[in-house]
């Protein structure tokens, strides 16, 4: 492993957002940390493809303790970390009626109070390099709403809320905090939506088709590179045009 390259750490990196991230960012010359909930096949192909490049870390980023030793055992073996991605997320969809309090507070803890952990983790570290890039990944339903998905558009709203804040506490440390805002991407957590569900987003989307992973990656690699380096606090849609 090239200890000169710098390195990130990508959470939900097995997932197909997180796959395509590491991707970017090994191809941009970064050493990646793959954080994936369990090694899997799908952890262990995107290793074989990325050889050196790559290190895979199983943990549960709900759960604090866990975050400490993964961010303790990565700065170790890769002597810093330039670029955090918080991309983990699940859905947990349920009307507000027969939504259980446990769905709600699992959606939250994985997908919000994971990025809270993490960065607070690697704050310290990035603070010491003076240098650093936090991108959240949050989504078109943070911004917007979405009925069945109170529990994720609280996640994901929260998500933006924390990435300002943390904008505000970190720029001067030279850590900026940016959030990407995807709309309906290709990938294991949208392929499970019924046809009908599919047919609605599209016909919502005005450049008519459904968003690659590749597009969100692309984006989280400026955002980690030094061309990006005016901008924190701000939140970015990859959608489509289904914002507009
Ligand atoms: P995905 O389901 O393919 O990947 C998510 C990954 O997160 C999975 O590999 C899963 O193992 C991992 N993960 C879940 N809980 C974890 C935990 N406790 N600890 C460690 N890892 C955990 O989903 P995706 O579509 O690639 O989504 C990536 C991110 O993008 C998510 O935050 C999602 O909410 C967001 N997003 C996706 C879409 C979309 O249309 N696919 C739209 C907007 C936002």
């Amino acid at each position: 492993m090239n200890l000169l390259k710098k390195s990130a750490v990508v959470t939900g990196a097995a997932g197909g957002i997180g796959a395509a991230v590491c991707r970017e960012l090994a191809a941009d010359g970064y050493r990646v940390a793959a954080v994936v909930r369990k090694a899997d096949e799908r952890s262990e192909a995107l290793r074989r493809e990325l050889g050196e490049d790559i290190i895979i870390c199983a943990a549960d980023i709900s759960d604090y303790d866990e975050c400490e030793k993964l961010v303790s055992e990565i700065s170790g073996k890769f002597g810093g970390i330039e670029v955090l991605v918080n991309n983990a997320g699940i859905t947990r969809d349920n009307l507000v009626l027969r939504m259980t309090p446990r769905d709600f507070e699992t959606v939250v803890s994985t997908n919000l109070n994971s990025a809270f952990y993490l960065s607070k983790l690697v704050f310290p570290i990035m603070m010491k390099a003076r240098r650093g890039r936090i991108i959240n990944i949050s989504s078109y339903v943070g911004l917007h709403g979405n009925s069945g998905q109170a529990n994720y558009s609280a996640a994901k709203a929260g998500l933006i809320g924390l990435t300002k804040s943390l904008a505000r506490e970190f720029a001067s440390r030279g850590v900026l905090v940016n959030a990407v805002a995807p709309g309906f991407i290709e990938t294991p957590m949208t392929d499970v939506l019924a046809e009908n569900v599919r047919e609605a987003a599209l016909a919502g989307i005005p450049l008519k088709r459904f968003g690659r992973p590749e597009d969100v990656a692309a984006f989280v690699g400026f955002l980690a590179s030094e061309k990006s380096a005016y901008i924190t606090g701000q939140v970015f849609s990859v959608d489509g045009g289904m914002s507009v």
